[in-house]
């Protein structure tokens, strides 16, 4: 026998990974097991999956079960299944190097975050090789299912390398035998591994068997009835298929007759992890069909925008021999699709009915998700958009929202759309100058601070036949003018040369300048032509395209503002005053600031370091010439 012993290195990056679970000592060590178990149960569902279409299969009738046993003279564990086993070039691929993704995540994790090896061993599968953080040696024995071929040994003790050499092994399936290490001997107990079984793999769907007992749940709990399972039972589950170590925010069971019969148990997780957020890349849904596992992270059973959901979707009606293939396309998954997207909408209508709080949570989590459902899934576009949420201006603090049913309540007979500004924070839409005239007028206005919230609102433009509009927007029907002090502001021939003034000295950087009916307490600012892009949105194009030309604006001017009114009698007395045409300069790049779009604000700092100096100088000048005899009298 030992001459067939080959012996083999392992690829670096496994070396790399076994380096730092066998040199670290592990609070988690324990997961080692759930990690086996998992092999083990992923192993016995894929023989039960290739046995539905292969009649030429070893050891056909094998019981499908995990069996667990322990020597506490040798110091040695065992676990054995009767799956789908490994071939010689099998052991090479998965065991020689990372197979699993989830492993390669770990590594990444590790290595960018510099984050505690523990914290991220139980949110990540390590995989096979976390027996290392408890064995100075393993032994696995395995055949695989084929009818021809043999057994094979696989040995490590954790580094460098790995040996391998046939065996006689009749039967199917993976035995692997543990030498623990000296700290870790405290798992040579029958209660110790029971317990371990219990917290993390107690709904895996085949039996685990300790001492010839059966130690975990095997029924698949979505199968159950709701009143025969806690919250307890749905929160391990949970715990169990997504390794997250925290409790899921929301969990829904249904069980479904008609006109399809299928099982599910969705779960929405408390935070969404990067994957998800950034990759886009879903988690996905497990997928069963008669009680057989037949995918994971299924990514047909719900749209897109719903990724962040984890859960098990079984059906009776589903064929055990759909192919992994043809899932894609198949009309049933469709018609599941359908119904679990509903029911999941209603769960969140209804929480956000009967629980405000906790559903201003979940917004402030998946609220974007929510949105980018608006915009993807017409069909449920009603549903969605009841559970959108905004801040506005009738709130005292970024942390309050409103529903858009409660804004259409809270509009006075004559407001005929539902007004919004968009910005980057709602401190900076505070200081619009737009606003001003809704402020003074108590009119509502939505704050879009969200980067897609510009998109969401393009993709709308209404709710219930009121329409959304910006304020920034040109020419908004039906405003009526400020009640004020008119005897404050400048007469029609006044404004008309104002205008001119500031026409001829800005040119073509204005589509137009006009008179504004919406600033209170600012000068001037920049109005979106009707129609046009928000100017937010208009950064967010040229962020991605360096290209792309702004478009012009109008200028809007408070003809009751006192600089413009002081700007007016200076215009009167010398239209070449030098002055004025730097107020007009210095006034128009305030507005491009306001919108985001002055290119160099640190330009506007050296005009007001200007007008300062002018000021200071004109201040004194005056207080010389008013108080001449006041200093002879003192001289004296
Ligand atoms: P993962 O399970 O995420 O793929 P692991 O490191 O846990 O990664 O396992 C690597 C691979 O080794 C598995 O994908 C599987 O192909 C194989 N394997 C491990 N344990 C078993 C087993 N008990 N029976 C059959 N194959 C196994
Ligand atoms: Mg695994």
């Amino acid at each position: 026998m030992s001459d067939n012993k080959e012996v083999h290195e392992y690829q670096a990056e496994m070396q790399k990974l076994l380096d730092i679970l066998v040199h670290s000592l592990y609070t988690e060590r324990e997961i080692f097991l759930r990690e086996l178990i998992s092999n083990a149960s992923d192993a016995l569902s894929k023989i039960q999956f290739t046995t539905l279409t292969n009649p030429d299969i070893l050891d056909k009738d094998a019981t499908l079960d995990i069996k667990l046993s322990f020597d506490s003279e040798a110091k040695t564990l065992t676990i054995e299944d009767t799956g789908i086993g490994m071939t010689k070039e099998d052991l090479i691929n998965n065991l020689g190097t990372i197979a699993s993704s989830g492993t390669l995540k770990f590594l990444k994790e590790m290595q960018s975050n510099k984050e505690k090896a523990e914290n991220l061993i139980g949110q990540f599968g390590v995989g096979f090789y976390s027996v290392f953080m408890v064995a100075q040696k393993v032994v696995l024995e395995t055949r695989s299912y084929h009818l021809e071929g043999q057994g094979w040994r696989w040995s490590s003790g954790g580094s460098g390398n790995y040996e391998l050499e046939p065996i006689e092994k009749s039967n199917r399936g993976t035995k692997i035998t543990i030498h623990l290490n000296e700290e870790s001997e405290e798992y040579c107990s029958e209660f110790r591994m029971e317990n371990i079984v219990k917290k993390y793999s107690n709904y895996i769907p085949f039996p685990i068997l300790l001492k010839d007992k059966t130690v975990n749940k095997v029924k698949a709990l979505w199968t159950l009835s709701k009143q025969d399972i806690t919250k307890d039972d749905y929160e391990e589950f949970y715990k169990t298929l997504s390794h997250d170590f925290k409790a899921p925010f929301l969990y829904q069971h249904l069980s479904i007759d008609a006109p399809i019969q299928y099982y599910a148990l969705l779960f929405v997780p408390e935070e969404v992890s990067n994957d998800v957020l950034y990759a886009r890349e879903s988690t996905g849904v497990s997928l069963y069909a008669q009680r057989v596992f037949i995918q994971s992270e299924n990514k047909n059973l719900l749209p897109p925008y719903l990724r962040f959901i984890r859960g098990v979707v079984d059906s009776e009606d589903l064929p055990l021999n759909v192919s992994r293939e043809s899932i894609q396309h198949n009309a049933l998954l469709e018609k599941i699709k359908k119904s679990l997207t509903t029911r999941l909408l209603k769960e969140f209508q209804s929480l956000s009915e009967s629980n405000v709080e906790k559903f201003k949570t979940f917004w402030k989590t998946f609220g974007s998700f929510i949105k980018e459902g608006v915009s993807a899934d017409f069909p449920n576009r009603e549903r969605l958009v009841e559970l959108l949420r905004f801040n506005s201006s009738v709130h005292d603090s970024g942390d309050e929202l409103t529903s858009l049913p409660e804004y259409v309540s809270r509009m006075s007979e004559e407001q005929k759309e539902i007004y919004y500004v968009v910005g980057p924070s709602r401190e900076a839409v505070l200081h619009n100058p737009n606003l001003e005239y809704f402020k003074a007028n108590s009119l509502e206005v939505l704050f879009l601070v969200d980067h897609i919230d510009d998109f969401l609102m393009t993709d709308l433009r209404e709710y219930k036949g009121k329409s959304f509009k910006s304020i920034s927007q040109a020419d908004i029907e039906g405003l009526k003018d400020k009640d004020e002090d008119k005897s404050e502001t400048l007469s029609e021939e006044e404004s008309k040369s104002v205008i001119d003034f500031f026409q001829e000295k800005l040119g073509d950087k204005v589509a137009d300048v006009v008179v504004s009916k919406r600033l209170v307490g600012s000068p001037c600012s920049l109005i979106n032509p009707k129609d046009g892009m928000s100017s937010h949105m208009e950064k967010m194009m040229q962020a991605v395209n360096k290209d792309f030309q702004l478009s012009k604006k109008n200028l809007e001017i408070n003809m009751s503002h006192r600089i413009i009114r002081n700007m007016s009698n200076l215009l009167q007395e010398n239209a070449s005053n030098p002055f004025l045409e730097e107020c007009v300069q210095q006034l128009f790049n305030s507005a491009l600031l306001v919108e985001g779009l002055l290119d160099n604000p640190l330009e506007l700092l050296t005009h007001m370091y200007d007008f300062m100096g002018d000021s200071t100088e004109f201040r004194l000048k005056s207080s010389e010439s008013a108080t001449p005899e006041s200093a002879a009298e003192t001289k004296e």
